[in-house]
């Protein structure tokens, strides 16, 4: 299937690793020109060239922190007109919420809610006027069922979702579509950094650990980042112009649910 998005740039956050490199990478597949963004320098130039090689298509870099004003100012600065935005950042610390202060919520807020929107609010005013926009916010599955030693991601990410939700129905008009990806666990570095703290934790090893969550999916298995990346890139086509104010779980079938 073309997605007819050859030409069409976007903007992808937090993405020299993981999941955010997952979406860019299925991106470029598809003739998209990227601007990438992490904080770390040569990771993040990694990804470009190896995109470059694959895909042939143009990819910039910026090494920036993007939960900062001036981080987003610099992406922004790179990519001023985007037709597609991918907005990620590094997840809240795990925790319990007796020992966390006002700032321990700013920084959640500030990463995984406010940064989303500002770079939201910097970019849709453009896509509307072009009259083609695809906003994709990678949140997380503690939106739909939260996760007790995450409640920094379980509130920020509500936030977000709460606002894109009325946001997504009033720029649906001129195509321009947003919509929230839910991982449930996906086999990236931040998985593995996950299991290895709950292994120390519980007294476990990392193999236990992993086997113990790999076992207790449906699908017997962790999610692969490619399958993160195609839905990401199908949402991000030009036919999805009637699929607005999504949150698209991708967990396995974990969330037990009947919805
Ligand atoms: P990952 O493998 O650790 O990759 C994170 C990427 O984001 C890296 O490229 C990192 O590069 C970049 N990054 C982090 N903080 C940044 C910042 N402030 N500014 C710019 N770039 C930043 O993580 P992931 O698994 O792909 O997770 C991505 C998001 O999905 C996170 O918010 C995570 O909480 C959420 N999530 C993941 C899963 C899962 O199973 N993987 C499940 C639920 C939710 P630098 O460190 O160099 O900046």
């Amino acid at each position: 299937m073309d997605l007819g998005l050859a030409g069409r740039r976007a903007l992808v956050c937090a993405s020299s690793k993981g999941l955010g490199k997952a979406c860019a990478v299925q991106l470029g597949l598809e003739g998209v020109e990227l601007t990438l963004v992490a904080r770390t320098a040569s990771p993040l130039e990694a990804t470009a060239e190896e995109i470059r090689q694959e895909s042939g298509v143009a990819v910039r870099t910026v090494a920036v922190d993007i939960t900062t004003a001036e981080g987003r100012d610099a992406a922004l600065h790179a990519c001023p007109e985007p037709d597609i935005l991918i907005t990620n950042a590094g997840g809240p610390p795990p925790g319990d919420f007796r020992d966390w202060d006002r700032n321990d919520w700013i920084a959640a807020l500030d990463a995984n809610m406010l940064t989303p929107i500002e770079l939201i609010k910097a970019t849709v005013d453009g896509m509307i006027a072009r009259k083609f926009g695809r906003i994709v916010n990678i949140t997380s599955s503690a939106v739909k069922a939260p996760i007790d030693i995450l409640g920094l991601s379980n509130g920020a990410r509500a936030g977000l979702t709460g606002f894109v939700a009325g946001l997504a129905r009033k720029t649906v008009a001129h195509n321009v579509t947003i919509n929230n990806l839910l991982p449930g666990p996906f086999e990236t570095e931040r998985l593995h950094n996950t299991l290895t703290a709950l292994a120390t934790k519980t007294g476990t090893s990392f193999e236990e650990a992993y086997e113990t969550r790999r076992r207790g999916n449906p699908a017997q298995r962790f999610g692969d980042p490619v399958e993160f990346g195609q839905a990401c890139a199908f949402l991000c086509g030009a036919q999805s112009g009637f699929i607005t104010g999504q949150n698209l779980l991708l967990d396995g079938g974990a969330f037990p649910g009947t919805f």
